[in-house]
């Protein structure tokens, strides 16, 4: 083995790759010689990625899809089928909390409305099933695949306010598992299914969490994070493509159905 985590002439599908986090990934394939095609509600700006790419000596397109419209995502596939002519790499980006679905002060959690707890479930979860059915079809048809999901911290342990979140990312993490063995079990022994779970960035999807709007300085919450952080200190966007590039690369062909953490050490540390 060459050990070069060679993966140029892939064709890597991200969804939610107007984020971000799956933005900065797609960049991140695309260096390597990856085919990218980015996914996205947010066509807009997915379309300004993609062209970033290819102005850059990459290989991107991009096109509107909503993860929890199955018909979408497959007419999605159609397109990309047609273009690259294969699928190698699906990666689940599309996902995030809202406020409504998250206690505070003045929101107990008896209050949290049904809607804004569906809304995060669905985006997370069935908006991770949905384009596992479709590509992974695709790669039970030819043998050969990998998918990667995006969990969180909030997965193993759940974290205080965010009920809906760290349900629904629990569940990423099981539904990862699951599919793991049965890819294994039920098509070929060559599809991985893993997942990253991702420590604490500072992004839009937790900035009124972390950030105090008056002083702009971190919060209590923010503060007992840094706390629990061995490396103390927040991650970067761009500190994920390196895990998805090993996890998608042949040099990790016998990891599967593993949740990766990238946390700076978060998950590891019980505070004492
Ligand atoms: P983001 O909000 O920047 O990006 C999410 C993207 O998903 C957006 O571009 C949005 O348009 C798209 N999207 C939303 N609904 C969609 C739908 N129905 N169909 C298609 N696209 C849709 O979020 P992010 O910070 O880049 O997070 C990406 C993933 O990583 C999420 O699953 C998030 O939960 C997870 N995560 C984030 C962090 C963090 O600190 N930011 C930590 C752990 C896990």
């Amino acid at each position: 083995m060459e050990y070069d985590f060679n993966l140029r002439g892939k064709v890597a599908v991200l969804t939610g790759a107007a984020g971000v986090l799956c933005s900065q990934i797609a960049m991140g394939l695309a260096k390597k010689g990856v085919k990218v095609v980015l996914l996205d509600l947010a066509d807009m700006k997915a379309k300004e990625i993609a062209e970033r790419i290819t102005a850059d000596g990459g290989e991107a397109f991009s096109e509107k899809v909503d993860v929890l419209d199955k018909k979408s995502i497959e007419s999605a596939a159609d397109k990309i089928l047609k273009k690259f002519e294969t699928v190698d790499i699906l990666i689940n980006g599309a996902g995030g909390n809202k406020e409504e679905a998250t206690t505070g002060r003045d929101k107990s959690f008896f209050d949290i409305p049904e809607e804004a707890i569906k809304w995060v479930f669905d985006l997370n979860l069935i908006g991770t099933i949905l384009p596992c059915q479709v590509f992974g079809k695709i790669f039970a048809e030819k043998g050969k695949g990998s998918i990667i999901n995006i969990s969180s911290m909030a997965a193993f342990i759940p974290l205080t306010r965010t009920l809906a979140y760290s349900a629904a990312k629990a569940g990423i993490s099981n539904f990862t598992n699951w599919l793991a063995v049965h890819m294994n079990q039920e098509y070929s022994p060559e599809i991985r299914v893993n997942a990253i779970a991702p420590g604490f960035l500072l992004t839009d999807q937790n900035y009124y969490l972390l950030i105090d709007k008056k002083t702009g300085g971190f919060t209590e919450r923010g503060k007992k994070i840094i706390d629990k952080t061995p490396m103390g200190r927040y991650g970067k966007p761009e500190e994920l493509p390196g895990a998805i590039i090993f996890l998608c690369s042949d040099e990790a062909s016998f990891v599967n159905g593993v949740i990766l953490p990238i946390d700076g050490g978060f998950a590891a540390y019980s505070g004492v």
